[in-house]
């Protein structure tokens, strides 16, 4: 999971927790190392000998030797295999041993050889835990002693105690029989990373060592723990990746397409998913961690030479953790580093890059759910080709944490790899099995620690108002919440709350009372998954000047601020002693249709369920308010829906399902209107990267809003969109350059198919092409133009609003080059310039925006970024009078010279009569762009996250609405839909869509 904090580098987007995918495989000498020892000393052999009653699987291991590169890359763990008469090995299935070269297994593979493991062996359970977004089956499977699994189920029933303490009483002498009579149970997950090829392989072998060998070392770990095995978490991706290997062993001499979509909707991505809870794949392994009742959760990746044990990796730690787990990160990490290294195997660390500051990470579930996350990074070759591979510097230059380095030059095999991962596990299985009384003990500790919370750090609860208008993003809040497992509850009766002032250093700041009102949502922090509410529903500060210079991923994700839900954070204990009843299933939707009548109205309160319902009521008609009004009781915003002629069946089943209370009206209001049809979208994608326009597709898809799913290569041949679609999504790409975009990769060498094919069966089926090479062209270009230009609204973000800029298409809208500017995926403040344009309608004066790097615009009402002069760059010259008066030559009348403007930073400086004299560059009035939101003052700007040199980009435009033609090109600076963690600024996109055609200003 290496990579820079966000998404991946752009070229590099299939291979980012690698270094790069393989070259193509060739011959080459393996490499000598001199002084790396070649065997172990006796002492550590005789520790990880083999029982010698029990064969080995001679030809087996006589293919773990040959597929080895070096033996110093092997283990006396893993450098045989014991035979068993009647427990296949891996090779039943893949045909030949466990990472091999040139075979990649694909997923029901991997399932097929487990189950024929759990058929034959007595020690060996394999569950279903659920599926993915394309329908497959994802696995884990159990692995101990059959006395052990005989038992699973009180011992299941004891570590659930010791989970929730409130059922013990908090009692710690029950606890400690509890842990007395308890085994642990360690849950490994592989391959959430497609291009990262190596675990299921490693697992499956591991799994047979387990279940088979009867070494006293392995004997040990299976007698005292459960190994739980996840060996595919991405199944959609693994699929792809085995589809683009076959293609690439069937084309040996030829360049392969890189792995464009991994999972359904993204990439890389879904290693930063643990926190909004989106993909099934994090639904899937939090829920089977849980249900186990595991203390350890630990994903295996692959990128680092040659294992990287990041679980110590670097500070700043994630600030709502127990101290208690640093301490096990640190021991388990140090231990296995020590064990590694005295088995004479190279390259193995601990400490290292990455901070465990967000916990979006997969891993991190246990960290905030009481357990331990671990990861590795081994080395992999982005395939089974056996490569040599070069290593930079940095990666083979011995530090103080990495005394036994990586070899600069090394031929690296799958099987190198596979004997990594499979002898560090066994290690750390090994000393997780020896202490493994300590582990439940803290398991408990924490546990009690998370809801001993209010009386120890606090705070006591996080309180959502009743008082404050319920929504379908609050609702999206608390089903977060409930995916994470956290307890909420509501008021039966009205409390109030004296809160300590949030700065106890300023004496001036008094206690604040407050009374929340019966029906508001309590998330109580006496419960055992407090932390991980706090570090969603608290604020995050990255120091600019933490010791720390290059944050792994967002800094800042506040989920009140993002999701525009006001949340109160209470220290004041009494909340606790509020009379309340826990919600079962917090954020299901709850909307209704109110009284009868013709007209049905919904107000606009920044829901994200408005443009759903215009889908959903396909055939009623819809008018949209253009502004306010009161009717029925009821006080409605701009942007309102006023919906006839829809069945009240449907009505009423629509309303539930996005979550709004509707009322109906005996008649159309008063008030202006527009008829708003069923807006046709396209969604474009390049064939450069999919990851970010991922999370749009993925926000569309649950808020049920259809869109043709189009490429830039569809768009390149089709001259007349406009026919075709009222609005196209251009997402972004992340850190494309307008140059790729229309040119799309270089044409030399041969074409990479991306398609459906009796070799590739997986590829193509989300959309597809002979070769994605080509990118939109000059030609798609012209056709995108001519769409806005006929009456299309084109939506852009980030580096897509930057090539809309480039080719012209948003006259008026510059990037803010703030290059002082520092962040690194933080939460600004921002507030609205113009509530009077459709895609601000339902919101309120401010919103937070996630930003991935401070990017901003500037205004100006010529096509050209000339500077003018203004009030503020006016420095007076030498000459009479104080530093605020004029200069006045002597000797003749004194002439007023022209007012020099003084526009906000949000603002076009306006020309005056000489410089808009003749000027073939100045906008026409209604052309030019409106300002829809700006960042707050500096002072304001941070809401959550790192920020340095925020004067640079203060009060400037993010949001902007270009005109073109006859067409809208709505500009966001920010990235609007996002990691499903951007809640609260969705409806800017939806409300546009909505009313894609009265954009414009009236002209
Ligand atoms: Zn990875």
């Amino acid at each position: 999971m290496k990579t820079g904090s966000r998404p991946p580098l752009l070229f590099l987007a299939s291979a980012v927790c690698l270094l790069q995918l393989p070259a193509l495989a060739q011959e080459t000498p393996s490499v000598p190392a001199p002084g790396t020892p070649s065997t172990t000393s006796a002492v550590i052999s005789s520790a990880y000998a083999r029982d010698p009653q029990q064969p080995i699987d001679q030809d087996y291991t006589a293919k773990i030797k040959q597929y080895t590169t070096e033996p110093y890359f092997n283990s006396p763990l893993t450098d045989y295999l014991p035979a068993s008469k009647t427990v296949p090995t891996p090779e039943k299935v893949l045909g030949d041993v466990s990472g091999a070269p040139n075979m990649l297994p694909y997923a029901e593979d991997v399932y097929r050889y487990f189950r024929l493991l759990a058929a034959s062996s007595p020690r060996v359970k394999v569950v279903t835990i659920g599926h993915t977004e394309e329908g497959r089956e994802m696995i884990a499977v159990a692995i101990a002693d059959e006395s052990l699994l005989a038992k699973q189920k009180e011992n299941d029933a004891r570590l659930a105690q010791l989970s929730d303490p409130r059922t013990i009483h908090l009692d710690d002498k029950v606890a400690a029989g509890l842990v007395q009579q308890s085994f642990p149970v360690y849950y490994i997950t592989g391959t959430i990373h497609s291009p990262e090829t190596g675990a299921p392989t490693a697992l499956m072998e591991l799994a047979y060592r387990l279940a088979v060998d009867d070494s006293p070392y392995i004997q040990y770990i299976r007698s005292h723990m459960i190994v739980l095995i996840t060996p595919v978490v991405e199944v959609d991706g693994r699929d792809r990746m085995v589809d683009i290997y076959k293609w690439h062993r069937a084309h040996p001499d030829e360049n392969y397409p890189r792995l464009l979509y991994w999972g359904h909707y993204v990439a890389h991505d879904n290693n930063r998913d643990a926190m909004g809870m989106t993909l099934d794949l994090t639904r899937n392994v939090l829920n089977t961690y849980l249900a186990w009742h595991a203390q350890v959760l630990h994903d295996l990746h692959e990128s680092v030479p040659f294992l990287y044990d990041n679980t110590v990796g670097d500070g700043p730690y994630n600030a709502w953790i127990d101290p208690i787990l640093a301490g096990e990160w640190a021991e388990i990490g140090w231990n296995n580093v020590s064990q590694m290294t005295a088995l004479g195997m190279p390259g193995v660390f601990t400490h290292g890059d990455f901070d465990t500051w967000s916990p979006g990470y997969l891993m991190f579930l246990a960290a905030m759910h009481n357990g331990i996350s671990r990861l590795y990074e081994t080395f992999g070759n982005g395939g089974a080709d056996t490569e040599k591979r070069i290593l930079a510097p940095d990666e083979y230059e011995r530090t103080w944490y990495k005394q036994n380095p990586p070899l600069p030059v090394v031929e690296w095999s799958q099987r190198d790899n596979n004997n990594y991962e499979e002898t560090a596990l066994l290690t750390t299985l090994s000393y997780f099995a020896q202490n493994s009384q300590q582990w439940l003990e803290n398991y408990y500790l924490k546990a009690k620690r998370s809801i001993e919370k209010p009386d120890s750090s606090g705070p006591a609860a996080y309180v959502i108002s009743a008082a404050d208008q319920s929504s379908s993003r609050r609702a999206e809040l608390l089903q977060v919440l409930t995916l994470q497992h956290v307890e909420v509850s509501r008021l039966s009766e009205a409390a109030t709350v004296t809160n300590k002032p949030e700065n106890p250093t300023k004496s001036s700041a008094a206690a604040k009372s407050q009374t929340f009102p019966a029906g508001s949502y309590v998330i109580r922090m006496d419960q055992p998954y407090s932390r991980i509410a706090d570090a969603l529903l608290d604020r995050q500060y990255w120091a600019p000047d933490d010791p720390q210079k290059h944050p792994y991923d967002d800094t800042g994700w506040s989920f009140p601020d993002l999701f525009d839900v006001p949340t109160v954070r209470v220290t004041d204990a009494s909340i606790l002693k509020a009379k309340m009843e826990p919600v079962a299933d917090a954020g299901a939707p709850e909307g209704s249709v109110s009284g009868s009548g013709a007209v049905v109205a919904v107000n606009n309160s920044g829901e994200i369920t408005l443009l759903g319902l215009r889908y959903a009521l396909k055939d009623a008609k819809f008018s949209v308010a253009e502004q306010a009004f009161d009717a029925g009781g009821h006080h409605f915003a701009a942007g309102s829906l006023l919906i006839q002629n829809a069945g009240a069946d449907a009505l009423q089943a629509a309303m539930k399902d996005a979550d709004v209370e509707a009322v109906s009206l005996g008649a159309m209001p008063s008030v202006a209107v527009h008829h708003a049809p069923v807006p046709r979208i396209a969604m474009m994608h390049t064939w450069i990267a999919t990851q970010t326009e991922g999370w749009w597709r993925e926000a569309l898809d649950k808020l049920h809003v259809p869109y043709e799913y189009i490429n830039t290569q569809t768009v390149s041949r089709e001259d007349d969109l406009r026919s075709k679609y009222d609005v196209i999504l251009f997402a972004p790409i992340s850190r494309a350059n307008t140059q790729s975009i229309v040119n799309g990769m270089p044409m030399w060498g041969n074409p990479l198919p991306w398609e459906k094919t009796e070799l590739t069966p997986n590829l193509g089926r989300i959309d597809s092409t002979p070769d994605m090479r080509p990118g939109l062209g000059e030609s798609g270009v012209e056709h995108l133009r001519d769409f806005v230009r006929q009456g299309g609204l084109l939506v852009t973000a980030e580096d897509t609003a930057q090539f809309a800029i480039d080719e012209g298409l948003a006259p008026g809208v510059f990037v803010n080059r703030g290059e002082k500017v520092r962040v690194v995926g933080s939460v600004l403040g921002a507030t609205f310039v113009d509530h009077k344009n459709p895609a601000a309608w339902g919101y309120g004066s401010d919103l937070a925006v996630y930003s991935a790097d401070g990017m901003a615009f500037t205004i100006g009402d010529m096509t050209v970024p000339r500077h003018l002069e203004t009030e503020k760059d006016y420095q007076r010259p030498t000459g009479r009078g104080g530093p605020q008066e004029a200069d006045i030559p002597q000797g003749r009348l004194a002439v007023q010279p022209e007012t020099l403007p003084s526009p906000k930073p949000w603002e076009a400086t306006p020309l005056n009569e000489e410089e808009a004299r003749n000027n073939p560059y100045l906008i026409p009035v209604q052309d030019r762009p409106d300002v829809i939101l700006r960042f707050v003052g500096a002072k304001d700007l941070l809401l959550s996250g790192l920020l340095e040199g925020g004067g640079s980009i203060a009060e400037k435009p993010i949001v902007v609405d270009a005109h073109f033609g006859q067409g809208n090109v709505l500009l966001f600076a920010n990235n609007p839909i996002y990691r499903g963690e951007t809640i609260g600024s969705y409806p800017l996109v939806l409300n546009a869509i909505l009313n894609f055609d009265h954009m414009a200003k009236a002209k």
